[in-house]
């Protein structure tokens, strides 16, 4: 991954296909184009992942809320996306197994007439599912049974169904379908911003302008297609591409809090069904952590980052309340995040009841592509889309190679092998556990670096199974360039603790700046800007 080499050429090569946004939905179109042979450039002006794709819930699911109002509604689009979210499951899961995984989800029921409805529609739920989906049925638990799995959980239920989704860490996927995309042969480049476009005489988009955020230098791709995947800034790149088009995005904010894990006590997730106004809210294990959201309304924000705020936390928490055992309180927040649906505009409806589909939308007057809308699970099929339909523009006839291709780090992946990392090292089973949970079969460049330097075995925060190794291998293998490209991404301690974060910034700092030739002043400055930054998201939560 070297950034001058890739940039370089930029000028030098004219590219079939230029992908603008690197989220689930870029990085997967870039993986699909390239295995069909067709020479792909892919760019994001922020990080890989930094948008919507590292701010979900992390669920791949068909969405069990979409199934009942499916059936309430007899809306049968709807009823399709859930099937093939379903039908999806099994592929997301298998095609990268260190990064995803199975989730048991419960639901508490306080009659039996509503243990029965839920699992009357469970039932339809697996039975929309893959033929190859191998996750465990659903079960109506009694009181007990469940009070023993998730000891934290209000005792007033009359009793709780437990079904599976999948469970997926969606940063590190969505870098893993850029690192795969690029050992396929796509010029990958992050911090690269498309601010315009050249067109020909035909009106046709030719060359996009693009702006390195990371020092200002200006650059062109020549292409001969151009798909826009900037989800919730899809809006930006169409009117750039023809100011004539309407707007189709209508972003919707949600958010997450994040709390100590033990508050609910099981390996299981918590799905809140229905809210007072009408949302689902889960409260999900997420590494030692638990995830509670997310909330679901229109953002006025613009630009601007989406962050959690205080009455945003009293929200979630008010919603949690009746469901767990102990009283939650503001201060137990360790940290948030905040993303924006790239919903799909359908006029004079509230964000809740538009469906989160997706749409390849042409423009024939410039030639841009843009694919609007999905959601994470999804991802694959939404890139197959749009990159049959410009295969068919360029005279291409390969179909798609996705289905079963794994991923960078799941090849040959089996989740005992941290016992080798420990022998190889002798670090602590949860940083072997965590290092090949985050880079799969990569785990040897990780332990050649540990070996290279001893000190980088050290934790980078007391807590946590992060070491200073993984900010040399993320510089060196996958373009990490700053420090929130570090926490917020390649390891995720940003959405999980604050305070860690801002504690664990100058380890991190120094290594980085090591990694990328920074002078002892560039360092500090790097540290101290992000610190600042994380302070001020801990401000926004807490109401200061
Ligand atoms: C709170 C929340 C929870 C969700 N939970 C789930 C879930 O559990 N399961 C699920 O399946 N889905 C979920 N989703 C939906 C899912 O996360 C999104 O549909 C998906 O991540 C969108 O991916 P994307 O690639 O289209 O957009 P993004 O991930 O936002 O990617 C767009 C990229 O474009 C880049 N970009 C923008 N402008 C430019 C430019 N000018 N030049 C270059 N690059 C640019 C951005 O930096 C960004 O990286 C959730 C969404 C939200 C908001």
């Amino acid at each position: 991954m070297n950034r001058a080499e890739l940039i370089d050429q930029l000028h030098r090569e004219e590219f079939d296909l230029c992908i603008i946004g690197a989220g689930a939905s870029g990085a997967g179109c870039a993986l699909d184009a390239a295995l069909r042979g067709l020479k792909v450039v892919l760019v994001d002006s922020s990080d890989f992942s930094a948008g919507t794709s590292s701010r979900s819930t992390k669920l791949i699911h068909g969405g069990v809320r979409y199934l009942e109002q499916a059936f309430k509604n007899f809306d049968f689009a709807q009823l399709k996306q859930v099937r093939h979210g379903l039908e999806e499951r099994h592929a997301v899961l298998a095609n990268a197994p260190h990064l995803s995984r199975p989730l048991a989800l419960v639901t508490p029921v306080f009659s039996w007439i509503e243990g029965l409805y839920f699992t009357i529609g469970l039932k339809i739920y697996a039975w929309f599912a893959s033929a190859k989906d191998t996750l465990p049925k659903s079960e109506w638990l009694n009181k007990k049974t469940v009070l023993q799995r998730i000891p934290g959980l209000n005792p007033q239920l009359h009793s709780a169904v437990l079904y599976y989704d999948g469970q997926l860490d969606d940063a590190r996927y969505a870098l893993a379908l850029a690192l795969s995309a690029r050992e396929e042969g796509v010029v990958t480049l992050n911090h690269l911003a498309v601010t315009g476009f050249e067109k020909s005489t035909n009106g046709h988009l030719q060359t996009a302008l693009v702006t390195d955020q990371l020092t200002g230098d200006q650059h062109h791709i020549r292409a001969k297609v151009f798909l826009n995947c900037t989800g919730p800034y899809a809006d930006h790149i169409r009117l750039a591409a023809n100011p004539q088009i309407p707007a189709r995005i209508r972003p919707s904010k949600g958010v997450h809090a994040v709390l100590p894990l033990d508050i609910l006590g099981g390996k299981e997730a918590l799905l809140i069904p229905k809210t007072p106004d009408g949302r689902v809210v889960f409260a999900i294990p997420f590494f030692d952590k638990l995830l509670l959201g997310t909330t679901d309304e229109d953002y006025n924000g613009g630009d601007a980052e989406p962050v959690l705020e205080g009455r945003e936390v009293d929200y979630l928490l008010e919603t949690l309340a009746p469901y767990v055992r102990q009283k939650v309180t503001p201060d137990q927040v360790t940290a948030g995040f905040g993303g924006l649906r790239p919903l799909i505009t359908a006029v004079g409806r509230s964000t809740k009841g538009l469906v989160r589909d997706h749409e390849v939308e042409h423009d024939p007057a410039s030639n841009l592509y843009s694919l609007l809308g999905g959601k994470w699970t999804t991802y694959r099929l939404m890139a197959k889309d749009a990159v049959d339909e410009i295969c068919a523009a360029l005279g291409n006839s390969n179909t798609c190679a996705t289905e079963s291709y794994v991923l960078v780090g799941g090849q040959g992946f089996h989740p005992d092998d941290w016992k080798n990392i420990q022998q190889e090292t002798g670090l602590a089973e949860d940083i072997c556990r965590h290092l090949l949970l985050n880079y799969g079969t990569k785990w040897p460049d990780l332990v050649a670096i540990i070996r290279e330097n001893a000190e980088t075995a050290a934790r980078l925060a007391p807590n946590y199974p992060f070491i200073g190794a993984e900010v040399v291998y993320t510089a060196r293998h996958e373009m990490c360039c700053t420090l929130r490209d570090f926490f917020a991404r390649r390891i995720r301690l940003e959405i999980m603790d604050w305070q860690a974060t801002q504690a664990a910034a100058e380890m991190a700092g120094n290594w980085l700046g090591q990694e990328l030739g920074w002078d002892g002043k560039a360092t500090q400055a790097h540290i101290a800007a992000y610190r600042e930054l994380v302070a001020g998201f801990a401000k926004a939560a807490s109401r200061l």
